[in-house]
């Protein structure tokens, strides 16, 4: 059987058809670098992952690329024109930091919580910020195809009119655009509807030079000219959580299609939103969970990542307290169940047939349930029965070898059975500690080199050193 996806696009589930035969190159809209991220981002990260894993597991060579937004985007990139508050300048402002600190400090956070949950490693990660002439070159192209224009002193925006396919993502056609009242009226734009490709404001703290003057990259420009980049103009999936779909991935394809660079990508999936106790996630509720909230409370990474992919993606999520530990006491009997045959295998007792024929017939029950677009939820339902079964008359020596085959072949995709424990935080060092006293005295002698090469010292071992209100804290990374 082939991978079955749903794809937003054609809003069907499809037959996933690399564009080139034997490769799969996806895209994974990555995380804005400004906090830490929460479960609800990572239920979408971890969903790539899925996907990676399966396409890994059926023989293709994959590309995977997901972007670090660290070019701060603005809270009301929802009405998709860029205006608003800039939420990396605001925390970098509230913190006293400078905004490239900013997006250091929780680009590193991102990556430490990935480990901690398990992600494979993407093959790039591009930085909005490493990539600005590589967005203004877009923006020229796009301007020259008659796609944009600029205001002076303004900006550079899209023309949403030029473009005949805007909406065929979301729905949102001009159309029904228009004849909604939610509109921000700027006189100077062609349309309101149009959208920011570079913005000019003296007041923003990250600023490049460009052919338009001073200024920023809108948000959606960095996703298109780096998928453009590092997998080219037509490639085979791009991911995101639902909230992408509109402004953010409608804005790529006009960008990308609107460019002409190629098709953009041929299958968009999303992950559907994630409630905690049954409402949206809110600070002031206080039912905002982020990846080191869970583990602070005692949870270890591969407990959280098994009840972040627990359900199908395409199922609101509703995450609590209570699943959580469900679903830890469930991975446990799992886990327990590898330990004791990993404990009998030397034993020498010979492969039995009939056990065999079980597994691989489980074996293809699972596999069969992930091929139909994901379907997690149904393939645990499979190991949890085989298990059952197995944890009821143990096999030993190389029977018990074959059931911990099957084990590992679930594994490359669910990749919460044969990870370690985490070993619990443990002291620093005493070196490790003067490291960090002597970068705190650096930082309040204003000596940002000192400060900044002792970080890298301790990050080399591991260690990632955080400044907050109430001065350094630490936390290991690996
Ligand atoms: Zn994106």
């Amino acid at each position: 059987m082939t991978l079955r996806l749903w794809n937003t696009l054609d809003k069907k589930l499809i037959d996933l058809e690399p564009v080139t035969p034997g490769e799969i190159r996806m895209y994974n809209c990555g995380p804005t670098v400004y906090s830490d991220p929460h479960i609800g981002n990572f239920r979408s990260f971890l969903m790539a992952d899925l996907l990676r894993r399966v396409i890994d597991q059926r023989g293709f060579k994959t590309t995977q690329v997901m972007n670090i937004t660290d070019v701060g985007h603005l809270t009301t990139d929802d009405v998709a024109d860029a205006t608003g508050e800039d939420k990396l300048e605001k925390e970098a402002r509230e913190q006293g930091l400078d905004p490239f600190e900013i997006a250091h400090r929780y680009e590193d956070v991102f990556h430490a919580n990935a480990r901690q949950l398990n992600l494979r490693e993407a093959h790039q990660y591009p930085r909005a910020t490493d990539h600005i002439p590589e967005m203004i070159e877009m923006v020229e192209q796009l301007i020259e195809r008659g796609h944009a224009y600029v205001l002076e002193g303004i900006g550079v925006y899209f023309r949403v009119h030029s473009f005949k396919d805007y909406g065929c993502l979301s729905g949102n056609t001009l159309e029904n655009l228009e004849s909604g009242a939610r509109i921000d009226v700027d006189e100077r734009k062609e349309s309101p509807l149009d959208f920011a490709l570079w913005k000019i404001d003296e007041k923003h703290l990250q600023q490049w030079d460009s052919p338009w003057g001073r200024g920023f990259p809108g948000w959606h420009i960095e996703c298109s000219a780096m998928s453009y980049k590092y997998l080219g103009g037509t490639f085979d999936i791009h991911t995101g959580g639902e909230d992408n779909v509109f402004p953010h991935h409608e804005c790529e394809i006009a960008q990308s299609v609107g460019a002409g660079v190629g098709e953009f990508a041929r299958v968009w999936v999303h992950a559907r939103h994630l409630l905690v106790e049954g409402q949206k996630m809110s600070k002031s509720k206080g039912n905002f969970f982020t990846i080191n909230d869970l583990v602070e409370r005692g949870f270890q990474g591969h407990e959280i990542r098994y009840s972040l992919i627990a359900n199908h993606y395409r199922q609101p999520m509703n995450f609590t307290m209570v699943g959580l530990e469900g679903d830890s006491k469930a991975l446990a009997r799992l886990r327990s169940l590898r330990e004791k045959l990993e404990s009998v295998v030397e034993e020498d007792d010979a492969r039995d047939a009939a056990l065999v024929e079980a597994l691989d017939s489980s074996r293809q029950a699972f596999d069969d349930c992930i091929d139909d677009d994901l379907n997690l939820s149904g393939a645990l339902g499979v190991l949890h029965e085989r298990a059952r079964l197995l944890a009821r008359e143990l096999p030993r020596g190389d029977a018990a070898r074959d059931a911990l085959e099957f084990l590992k072949h679930c594994d490359e995709i669910l990749a919460v059975l044969f990870v370690e424990e985490e070993v619990a935080e443990d002291s620093l060092t005493q070196q490790q500690q003067n490291w960090i006293d002597q970068r705190q005295q650096a930082r309040q002698e204003r000596d940002w080199d000192l400060a900044d090469r002792l970080r890298e010292q301790l990050k080399g071992e591991g260690i990632l050193v955080e400044d907050g209100p109430q001065g350094a804290t630490w936390t290991r990374i690996r």
